[in-house]
């Protein structure tokens, strides 16, 4: 028996115009506008473009937008890449997003009708991924985590000072420096030690009775060589003042590919008091600071006011969680990319839109390891291209060298490649008149 043609399940456009969703979301575009987008999608599902089922959300989805947010093709090789956006977020971190952005059971518990705990499964995936006894906390970002770590423990201590080594006083940029970030909560900070250099000893004699916490800062983005030395949390850990490390990139356990990054679980297991890091670098998630560690200090925290103006909204409790339980993160599938791939891709985007394929060396970004070289390799386009292109929609972003556009494909997702392919064309169809 023969299918019957499935264009003949494609939605009638009254049906369509008349579906609240694309009335919704098409309010204030007028009936024309709507109708453009609904025509437009029913003529993609008789190209047998996209199945019929699917031209309510294709007509939605091509709906004009209302925000000024331009998409970016990342085609820069750098993987956490703060100026455009840190990390892109996996399918599922978008569909948990979409599924908590109206009313939920964010504090409510359906079986007893009362007030339940905020975030408890967020939470729950971060424990499960952590030394046993130890317990959670999310905040905005991952200078609130310490700023809140830092404000939480001088509030308990015998007094009002961090003792902290000059090879750590880091700025994370935009000016902005984590010893004034401390400061400003009104410790005084005892720095030790040496730029280059510091020892056990340096801490032991700044540690005293004034002393709340000794805080460790992962030097992220730079890397210091030479003749150089620090004191790891073990020999810290002895020094009887709870330890507080910022790892910053939010390695939750060891890489063997990135061996110079902190992890929270060793950080812990070394007797780390707190570990504090960023949800949007090596993790891969939504903007969010992780407050790690003893279950105690961790429950202080929580309850200190300071945690309130501090606390992340749904739909990056709904990302956070996706992202812990979703599998590979697109960062870690970017940063790990087999080069043999990546120069495929790039040989067939060379043969679609002319240029060179040439070595080109990707990196982990301002999120961390700065001494991590990823090789890989990008198409070398004529420099002019790069101004038209950045400027497209979607926008498509690569690295000016030496007179030369490179397009490196690591970070641009496999399912794109046709997206950027075209927008090449375009951009130098648009240079040829
Ligand atoms: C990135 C970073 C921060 C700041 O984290 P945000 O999430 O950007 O606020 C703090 N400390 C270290 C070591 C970092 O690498």
């Amino acid at each position: 028996m023969r299918e019957p043609d499935p264009r003949r399940r494609i939605p009638r456009t009254d049906d369509l115009l008349a579906d609240p969703r694309l009335s919704e979301m098409g309010s204030g575009l007028g009936r024309d506008g709507i109708l453009s987008a609904v025509r437009g999608a029913q003529e993609r599902a008789r190209a047998g473009l996209i199945a019929p089922e699917k031209v309510l959300q294709d007509a939605v989805a091509s709906l004009p937008t209302t925000s000024s947010v331009r998409p970016v093709l990342n085609a820069t090789g750098v993987v956490v890449h703060t100026n455009l956006g840190r990390a892109p977020l996996s399918h599922k971190a978008i569909a948990g997003i979409v599924r908590s952005a109206g009313y939920s059971d964010l504090e409510y518990d359906v079986h007893t009708g009362r007030r339940g705990p905020r975030g408890a499964a967020v939470l729950a995936a971060l424990c499960d991924r952590l030394p046993e006894g130890h317990a959670a906390l999310v905040v905005n970002n991952g200078a609130a985590a310490l700023l809140l770590a830092v404000t939480g423990l001088i509030a308990s201590g015998s007094d009002r000072e961090v003792v902290v080594s000059r090879g750590e006083l880091v700025e994370i940029g935009d000016g902005f420096r984590l010893p004034d970030l401390m400061t400003s909560t009104g410790v005084r900070l005892r720095e030790v030690g040496t730029t280059n250099r510091t020892s056990l000893a340096d801490y032991a004699a700044a540690v005293g009775p004034h002393t709340s916490a000794i805080v460790k800062v992962h030097p992220s983005n730079f890397r210091v060589e030479g003749f150089t030395g620090g004191v790891g949390v073990p020999d810290l850990a002895t020094l009887g003042v709870p330890v507080v490390v910022d790892i910053g990139s939010g390695l939750l356990a060891p890489d063997p590919a990135l061996p110079d990054e902190p992890d929270a679980t060793t950080a812990l297991r070394e007797g780390a008091a707190l570990v504090t890091a960023s949800g949007d670098k090596l993790l891969g998630g939504p903007q969010a600071g992780l407050l790690l560690g003893d279950a105690e200090l961790v429950q202080r925290l929580r309850r200190h006011p300071l945690a309130r103006a501090l606390r992340v909204d749904k739909l990056t409790l709904a990302a956070l969680e996706a992202t812990l339980r979703g599998g590979v993160a697109p960062v870690t599938a970017y940063r790990t990319a087999d080069p043999d791939v990546l120069r495929t891709r790039a040989a067939a985007l060379a043969e679609q839109v002319g240029g060179r394929v040439r070595a080109h060396d990707g990196v982990v970004g301002g999120g961390g390891a700065p001494g991590v070289v990823l090789p890989g390799w990008a198409v070398a386009l004529p420099e002019p291209l790069a101004t038209v292109l950045r400027t497209g929609t979607p926008s498509v972003v690569g690295r000016v060298e030496s007179g030369e556009l490179l397009l490196d494909l690591r970070c641009v997702p496999p399912e794109s490649d046709a997206d950027l392919a075209t927008a090449v064309l375009a951009a130098v169809r648009s240079l040829q008149v």
